[in-house]
Protein backbone atom coordinates (compact mmCIF):
# COMPACT_ATOMS: atom_id res chain seq x y z
CA UNK A 1 0.00 0.00 0.00
CA UNK A 2 2.61 2.41 0.73
CA UNK A 3 3.90 2.39 -2.96
CA UNK A 4 0.22 2.98 -4.14
CA UNK A 5 -0.18 6.15 -1.68
CA UNK A 6 2.63 7.83 -2.44
CA UNK A 7 1.73 7.45 -6.05
CA UNK A 8 -1.82 8.82 -5.54
CA UNK A 9 -0.34 11.60 -3.32
CA UNK A 10 1.81 12.93 -6.16
CA UNK A 11 -0.48 12.47 -9.09
CA UNK A 12 -3.28 13.78 -6.71
CA UNK A 13 -1.17 17.21 -6.70
CA UNK A 14 -0.18 17.21 -10.30
CA UNK A 15 -3.99 16.50 -11.75
CA UNK A 16 -5.60 18.76 -8.97
CA UNK A 17 -3.62 21.64 -10.89
CA UNK A 18 -4.11 21.05 -14.22
CA UNK A 19 -6.39 23.04 -16.55
CA UNK A 20 -9.48 21.48 -16.03
CA UNK A 21 -11.35 21.62 -19.85
CA UNK A 22 -14.75 19.61 -19.01
CA UNK A 23 -18.08 20.34 -17.98
CA UNK A 24 -20.51 19.67 -15.26
CA UNK A 25 -23.84 17.82 -16.69
CA UNK A 26 -26.52 19.78 -16.62
CA UNK A 27 -29.35 18.07 -18.49
CA UNK A 28 -30.47 16.45 -15.07
CA UNK A 29 -30.58 20.10 -13.31
CA UNK A 30 -29.80 18.60 -9.68
CA UNK A 31 -26.29 17.90 -11.02
CA UNK A 32 -25.30 21.12 -12.09
CA UNK A 33 -25.34 22.52 -8.48
CA UNK A 34 -22.34 19.87 -7.23
CA UNK A 35 -19.18 22.22 -6.60
CA UNK A 36 -17.00 21.13 -9.58
CA UNK A 37 -13.66 21.85 -7.98
CA UNK A 38 -14.43 18.29 -6.10
CA UNK A 39 -11.70 15.99 -6.72
CA UNK A 40 -11.46 11.98 -4.47
CA UNK A 41 -10.01 9.37 -4.86
CA UNK A 42 -10.17 5.71 -2.68
CA UNK A 43 -8.35 2.54 -3.35
CA UNK A 44 -8.88 -0.53 -1.50
CA UNK A 45 -6.46 -3.35 -2.12
CA UNK A 46 -6.95 -6.90 -1.85
CA UNK A 47 -5.02 -6.56 1.46
CA UNK A 48 -8.05 -4.64 2.78
CA UNK A 49 -5.85 -1.55 2.63
CA UNK A 50 -7.53 1.45 2.36
CA UNK A 51 -6.46 4.94 1.09
CA UNK A 52 -8.22 8.32 0.27
CA UNK A 53 -6.94 11.87 -0.79
CA UNK A 54 -9.42 15.24 -1.60
CA UNK A 55 -12.45 14.86 -1.66
CA UNK A 56 -12.99 11.01 -1.01
CA UNK A 57 -15.76 11.14 2.08
CA UNK A 58 -18.03 13.34 0.03
CA UNK A 59 -20.85 11.70 -1.32
CA UNK A 60 -21.72 12.36 -4.76
CA UNK A 61 -24.94 11.15 -7.31
CA UNK A 62 -22.92 8.17 -8.53
CA UNK A 63 -24.94 7.87 -11.74
CA UNK A 64 -24.46 5.28 -14.09
CA UNK A 65 -21.83 3.56 -11.94
CA UNK A 66 -25.02 2.15 -9.88
CA UNK A 67 -25.54 -0.18 -13.69
CA UNK A 68 -22.79 -1.88 -12.28
CA UNK A 69 -25.05 -3.04 -9.30
CA UNK A 70 -28.46 -3.43 -10.87
CA UNK A 71 -26.54 -6.07 -13.88
CA UNK A 72 -25.20 -7.75 -10.98
CA UNK A 73 -28.66 -8.48 -9.43
CA UNK A 74 -30.26 -9.26 -12.70
CA UNK A 75 -27.41 -11.83 -13.54
CA UNK A 76 -28.26 -13.14 -10.35
CA UNK A 77 -31.66 -13.44 -10.93
CA UNK A 78 -31.76 -14.36 -15.06
CA UNK A 79 -28.70 -16.27 -15.15
CA UNK A 80 -27.44 -16.47 -19.05
CA UNK A 81 -31.30 -15.61 -20.58
CA UNK A 82 -30.49 -12.08 -19.03
CA UNK A 83 -27.90 -12.00 -22.52
CA UNK A 84 -31.37 -12.88 -25.07
CA UNK A 85 -32.53 -9.24 -23.69
CA UNK A 86 -29.29 -7.61 -24.10
CA UNK A 87 -26.32 -7.66 -25.90
CA UNK A 88 -22.80 -7.54 -24.67
CA UNK A 89 -20.98 -5.65 -27.21
CA UNK A 90 -19.81 -1.92 -27.27
CA UNK A 91 -21.72 0.01 -29.22
CA UNK A 92 -19.28 3.10 -30.11
CA UNK A 93 -22.11 5.65 -29.98
CA UNK A 94 -23.42 8.13 -27.20
CA UNK A 95 -24.87 6.59 -24.25
CA UNK A 96 -28.09 8.07 -24.59
CA UNK A 97 -28.33 7.05 -28.12
CA UNK A 98 -31.59 5.74 -30.33
CA UNK A 99 -29.61 5.28 -33.29
CA UNK A 100 -29.04 1.31 -33.35
CA UNK A 101 -31.79 0.47 -31.48
CA UNK A 102 -33.69 -0.13 -34.92
CA UNK A 103 -31.48 -2.01 -36.50
CA UNK A 104 -31.43 -4.24 -33.62
CA UNK A 105 -34.98 -4.95 -33.25
CA UNK A 106 -34.90 -3.18 -29.65
CA UNK A 107 -32.11 -5.41 -28.20
CA UNK A 108 -29.57 -2.92 -26.88
CA UNK A 109 -25.77 -3.20 -27.65
CA UNK A 110 -24.38 -3.48 -24.04
CA UNK A 111 -26.60 -3.46 -20.18
CA UNK A 112 -24.29 0.16 -19.58
CA UNK A 113 -26.37 2.50 -22.53
CA UNK A 114 -29.21 3.57 -21.39
CA UNK A 115 -30.79 1.95 -23.81
CA UNK A 116 -29.65 -1.82 -22.17
CA UNK A 117 -30.11 -0.26 -18.71
CA UNK A 118 -33.46 0.40 -18.98
CA UNK A 119 -33.88 -3.05 -20.25
CA UNK A 120 -31.61 -4.32 -16.87
CA UNK A 121 -34.46 -2.26 -14.62
CA UNK A 122 -37.22 -4.07 -16.74
CA UNK A 123 -35.65 -7.55 -16.00
CA UNK A 124 -35.43 -7.04 -11.82
CA UNK A 125 -39.12 -5.58 -11.62
CA UNK A 126 -40.14 -8.93 -13.31
CA UNK A 127 -38.39 -10.52 -10.76
CA UNK A 128 -38.49 -8.36 -7.28
CA UNK A 129 -41.46 -8.34 -5.20
CA UNK A 130 -41.08 -4.47 -4.57
CA UNK A 131 -38.12 -3.89 -7.13
CA UNK A 132 -37.43 -0.34 -5.48
CA UNK A 133 -36.75 -1.50 -1.75
CA UNK A 134 -35.43 -4.88 -2.95
CA UNK A 135 -32.92 -3.10 -4.86
CA UNK A 136 -31.97 -1.18 -2.11
CA UNK A 137 -31.49 -3.65 -0.03
CA UNK A 138 -29.45 -5.44 -2.03
CA UNK A 139 -27.31 -2.18 -2.54
CA UNK A 140 -26.91 -2.01 0.89
CA UNK A 141 -26.19 -5.78 1.79
CA UNK A 142 -23.38 -5.19 -1.36
CA UNK A 143 -21.97 -1.61 0.45
CA UNK A 144 -22.68 -2.69 3.63
CA UNK A 145 -23.75 0.75 4.19
CA UNK A 146 -27.34 0.73 5.88
CA UNK A 147 -28.37 3.92 5.10
CA UNK A 148 -28.13 3.94 1.27
CA UNK A 149 -30.74 5.54 -0.03
CA UNK A 150 -31.87 7.22 -3.53
CA UNK A 151 -31.74 10.59 -3.71
CA UNK A 152 -35.70 11.63 -4.28
CA UNK A 153 -34.64 14.97 -5.57
CA UNK A 154 -31.93 13.81 -8.38
CA UNK A 155 -34.43 11.29 -9.54
CA UNK A 156 -36.96 13.43 -9.68
CA UNK A 157 -34.83 16.10 -11.89
CA UNK A 158 -33.96 13.72 -14.12
CA UNK A 159 -37.68 12.15 -14.38
CA UNK A 160 -38.49 16.32 -15.16
CA UNK A 161 -36.14 16.20 -18.00
CA UNK A 162 -35.38 12.73 -19.46
CA UNK A 163 -36.57 13.13 -22.59
CA UNK A 164 -34.33 10.46 -24.67
CA UNK A 165 -35.02 7.90 -21.43
CA UNK A 166 -38.75 8.10 -22.06
CA UNK A 167 -38.08 7.92 -26.09
CA UNK A 168 -35.74 5.11 -25.60
CA UNK A 169 -38.24 2.96 -23.43
CA UNK A 170 -40.93 3.53 -25.59
CA UNK A 171 -39.17 2.52 -28.55
CA UNK A 172 -37.97 -0.73 -27.09
CA UNK A 173 -41.33 -1.21 -25.49
CA UNK A 174 -42.40 -0.96 -29.26
CA UNK A 175 -40.34 -4.45 -29.76
CA UNK A 176 -41.49 -5.98 -27.24
CA UNK A 177 -38.38 -6.15 -24.88
CA UNK A 178 -40.00 -3.97 -22.46
CA UNK A 179 -42.32 -5.99 -20.31
CA UNK A 180 -43.67 -3.82 -17.46
CA UNK A 181 -45.38 -0.59 -17.49
CA UNK A 182 -42.99 2.00 -18.98
CA UNK A 183 -43.64 4.61 -16.17
CA UNK A 184 -42.74 2.12 -13.65
CA UNK A 185 -39.51 0.85 -15.45
CA UNK A 186 -38.28 4.72 -15.72
CA UNK A 187 -39.31 5.40 -12.28
CA UNK A 188 -37.41 2.46 -11.17
CA UNK A 189 -34.49 3.36 -13.71
CA UNK A 190 -34.38 6.94 -12.62
CA UNK A 191 -34.23 6.06 -8.72
CA UNK A 192 -31.25 3.77 -9.62
CA UNK A 193 -29.07 6.43 -10.98
CA UNK A 194 -29.90 8.68 -7.96
CA UNK A 195 -27.47 6.70 -5.21
CA UNK A 196 -25.23 8.79 -3.41
CA UNK A 197 -21.78 7.22 -2.30
CA UNK A 198 -18.64 8.59 -1.62
CA UNK A 199 -15.78 7.73 -3.36
CA UNK A 200 -14.14 5.30 -0.27
CA UNK A 201 -18.23 3.63 -0.72
CA UNK A 202 -17.40 2.80 -3.93
CA UNK A 203 -14.58 0.98 -4.19
CA UNK A 204 -14.62 -1.17 -0.79
CA UNK A 205 -18.36 -2.27 -2.31
CA UNK A 206 -16.93 -2.96 -5.76
CA UNK A 207 -14.39 -5.17 -4.19
CA UNK A 208 -16.54 -8.27 -5.09
CA UNK A 209 -15.41 -7.84 -8.38
CA UNK A 210 -11.51 -8.64 -7.66
CA UNK A 211 -11.03 -12.34 -7.45
CA UNK A 212 -9.75 -13.32 -4.30
CA UNK A 213 -12.78 -11.61 -2.42
CA UNK A 214 -15.99 -12.10 -4.85
CA UNK A 215 -18.01 -10.71 -1.55
CA UNK A 216 -19.99 -8.06 -0.61
CA UNK A 217 -18.59 -6.23 2.43
CA UNK A 218 -20.46 -8.49 5.08
CA UNK A 219 -19.10 -11.58 3.23
CA UNK A 220 -21.96 -12.74 1.07
CA UNK A 221 -20.73 -14.17 -2.08
CA UNK A 222 -22.15 -11.51 -4.42
CA UNK A 223 -21.58 -13.54 -8.03
CA UNK A 224 -19.32 -16.42 -8.90
CA UNK A 225 -15.80 -16.52 -10.84
CA UNK A 226 -17.24 -17.12 -14.04
CA UNK A 227 -20.00 -14.29 -13.51
CA UNK A 228 -17.71 -12.03 -12.46
CA UNK A 229 -15.12 -12.32 -15.34
CA UNK A 230 -18.21 -11.72 -17.66
CA UNK A 231 -18.93 -8.38 -15.39
CA UNK A 232 -15.37 -7.19 -15.64
CA UNK A 233 -15.14 -8.08 -19.41
CA UNK A 234 -18.50 -5.56 -20.14
CA UNK A 235 -16.88 -2.99 -17.78
CA UNK A 236 -13.61 -2.77 -19.95
CA UNK A 237 -15.48 -3.03 -23.03
CA UNK A 238 -18.61 -0.83 -22.44
CA UNK A 239 -18.04 0.69 -19.23
CA UNK A 240 -16.95 4.32 -20.78
CA UNK A 241 -19.63 5.10 -23.44
CA UNK A 242 -18.10 5.48 -26.71
CA UNK A 243 -14.74 5.90 -25.29
CA UNK A 244 -14.45 2.35 -23.71
CA UNK A 245 -11.58 2.15 -26.34
CA UNK A 246 -9.68 5.25 -25.26
CA UNK A 247 -10.21 4.18 -21.23
CA UNK A 248 -9.13 0.84 -21.53
CA UNK A 249 -5.84 2.36 -23.91
CA UNK A 250 -4.67 4.85 -21.69
CA UNK A 251 -5.69 3.01 -18.11
CA UNK A 252 -6.31 -0.99 -18.84
CA UNK A 253 -8.33 -1.30 -16.11
CA UNK A 254 -11.97 -2.55 -16.24
CA UNK A 255 -13.95 0.45 -14.74
CA UNK A 256 -17.68 2.51 -15.16
CA UNK A 257 -17.99 5.97 -14.84
CA UNK A 258 -21.15 8.26 -14.46
CA UNK A 259 -22.29 11.68 -15.64
CA UNK A 260 -21.94 12.83 -11.83
CA UNK A 261 -18.10 12.83 -12.37
CA UNK A 262 -17.53 9.29 -10.53
CA UNK A 263 -14.98 6.73 -12.09
CA UNK A 264 -14.83 3.06 -10.45
CA UNK A 265 -12.17 0.90 -11.90
CA UNK A 266 -11.20 -2.91 -10.93
CA UNK A 267 -7.50 -4.59 -10.90
CA UNK A 268 -9.17 -7.77 -10.82
CA UNK A 269 -5.76 -9.30 -8.85
CA UNK A 270 -5.30 -6.60 -6.77
CA UNK A 271 -7.86 -3.25 -6.06
CA UNK A 272 -10.67 -1.39 -6.89
CA UNK A 273 -9.90 2.61 -7.03
CA UNK A 274 -13.03 4.91 -7.09
CA UNK A 275 -11.62 8.42 -8.32
CA UNK A 276 -14.33 11.57 -8.67
CA UNK A 277 -14.08 15.06 -10.40
CA UNK A 278 -17.54 16.57 -11.53
CA UNK A 279 -16.23 18.21 -14.58
CA UNK A 280 -16.42 15.75 -18.19
CA UNK A 281 -14.79 15.42 -21.17
CA UNK A 282 -17.24 15.95 -24.40
CA UNK A 283 -18.08 11.68 -23.93
CA UNK A 284 -19.23 12.38 -20.51
CA UNK A 285 -16.38 10.59 -18.48
CA UNK A 286 -14.49 12.85 -15.76
CA UNK A 287 -11.96 14.59 -17.48
CA UNK A 288 -9.36 14.25 -14.45
CA UNK A 289 -10.99 11.02 -13.57
CA UNK A 290 -9.61 9.73 -16.64
CA UNK A 291 -6.07 11.83 -16.24
CA UNK A 292 -5.89 10.47 -12.89
CA UNK A 293 -6.14 7.04 -13.95
CA UNK A 294 -4.02 7.25 -17.15
CA UNK A 295 -1.25 8.17 -14.61
CA UNK A 296 -1.74 6.12 -11.96
CA UNK A 297 -1.55 2.47 -14.25
CA UNK A 298 1.40 4.05 -16.01
CA UNK A 299 3.67 4.46 -12.87
CA UNK A 300 2.16 1.66 -10.73
CA UNK A 301 2.66 -0.09 -14.11
CA UNK A 302 -0.56 -2.12 -12.30
CA UNK A 303 -2.89 -2.45 -15.54
CA UNK A 304 -4.37 -5.66 -16.42
CA UNK A 305 -2.27 -5.77 -19.58
N1 LIG B 1 -29.22 8.86 -15.33
C1 LIG B 1 -28.33 9.19 -16.39
C2 LIG B 1 -29.07 9.16 -17.71
O1 LIG B 1 -29.87 8.30 -17.92
C3 LIG B 1 -27.19 8.22 -16.37
C4 LIG B 1 -26.15 8.59 -17.37
C5 LIG B 1 -24.79 8.14 -17.00
O2 LIG B 1 -24.29 8.32 -15.89
O3 LIG B 1 -24.18 7.58 -17.91
O4 LIG B 1 -28.88 9.97 -18.56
Amino acid sequence: MDTYKKIIEDIYLDVKEIEDTGKVANYIPELSLVDPTNFGINITTVKNENFGIGNSDTKFSIQSICKTLSLTLAYKLEGEKLWDRVDVEPSGNPFNSLLQLEADCGKPRNPFINAGAIVVADVLISHLKNPMEDFLNFCRETSNIPDLNYSEKVAESEKNTGYRNVALCNFIKSFGNIKNEVDEVLDFYFHICSIKMTCKELSNTFMYLVKDNFKTQTGKEVLNASQTKRINAIMLTCGFYDESGEFAFRVGLAGKSGVGGGIIAIHPDEYCIAVWSPKLNKKGNSYKGMCFLEHFTTKTASSIF
